[in-house]
């Protein structure tokens, strides 16, 4: 009884940005916990996740979606639609620029808005929709500690995550009596391809590992777990909550 209240079992999640990191570990996560997966990008690069979901036994569809183009996104949604049931819904791809805010372009501010928030904000619109017909479904944003901190010359970055901790509660309100739960997962430092530049840079490494309390970097898999929490039934009377899987860097 209590394990089955984590099962993903019959249910199918969308994870995007699946090929790396953060992604690739929850979409492996959840198919271990039952889930068939669709797993998106902005290339034609997922394979490697496919082939990680297939090995646990469970199904792995394959979709391109670029999130630096938000207005492209309704017809590309409505094509996964027709042929997926989509319970649950990861919003896990994002970017960064890390410059001095008077030298960013605002090019590039637009860039990390429109991947990591104006794109969320229309996935969830597309997929909430059939998710409201059902009274039932699972969205989870990732965050991170840059939705409660300023973060370090990445301000597009730290703007565009408060604000998804924002949606995360403003959307949880609208549809928390609707069978609809909305909640984020804010990771801390986790060593993966959006911050090896940090782990490569002696002075900020040495400067975030004396700050955590666990005394480590982040796993990839260290997501694992809240992301099946918050996307089972384990859940259900959880919503507009932000939580952090940060090796106790918010407590510090
Ligand atoms: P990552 O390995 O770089 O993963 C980012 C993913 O987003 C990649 O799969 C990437 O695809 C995808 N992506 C980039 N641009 C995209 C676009 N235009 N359209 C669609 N997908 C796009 O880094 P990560 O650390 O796992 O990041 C995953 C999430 O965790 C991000 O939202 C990040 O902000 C958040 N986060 C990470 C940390 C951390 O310490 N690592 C901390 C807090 C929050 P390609 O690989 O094909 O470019």
């Amino acid at each position: 009884m209590s394990l089955s209240l984590f099962s993903l079992a019959g249910k199918t999640a969308l994870v995007t940005g699946a090929r790396s990191g953060i992604g690739q570990a929850i979409a492996v996560g959840l198919a271990g916990a039952g889930a068939d997966l669709v797993l998106t990008g902005h290339q034609d690069n997922l394979q490697e996740t496919e082939e990680l979901v297939r090995q646990t036994g469970q199904q792995a569809f394959s979709y391109q979606l670029d999130l630096e183009h938000p207005a492209t996104l309704p017809e590309a949604c409505r094509e996964i639609l027709e042929k997926h049931q989509v319970d649950i819904l990861i919003n896990n791809a994002g970017i960064t620029i890390r410059k001095p805010a008077v030298n960013l372009a605002f090019e590039e501010w637009s860039k990390v808005m429109d991947v990591n928030l104006n794109s969320v904000f229309v996935l969830i619109q597309q997929f909430a929709g059939p998710m409201l017909e059902r009274h039932s479904g699972k969205i989870v944003n990732i965050a991170s500690l840059s939705s409660f901190q300023g973060g370090i010359t990445v301000a597009p970055y730290t703007a565009s995550k408060s604000a998804l901790a924002g949606i995360t509660r403003a959307l949880s309100n609208e549809w928390a009596s609707q069978g609809i739960q909305v909640n984020a997962i804010a990771p801390g430092y986790v060593q993966t391809n959006l911050t090896q530049p940090l782990v490569e840079n002696p002075t900020r490494n040495s400067g975030i590992m004396a700050r955590i309390p666990a005394g480590r970097w982040g796993r990839p898999e260290d997501l694992v777990g809240a992301a099946i929490f918050l996307a089972s039934g384990a859940s259900d009377f959880v919503t507009g909550h932000v939580l952090a899987v940060d090796g106790g860097w918010l407590a510090w």
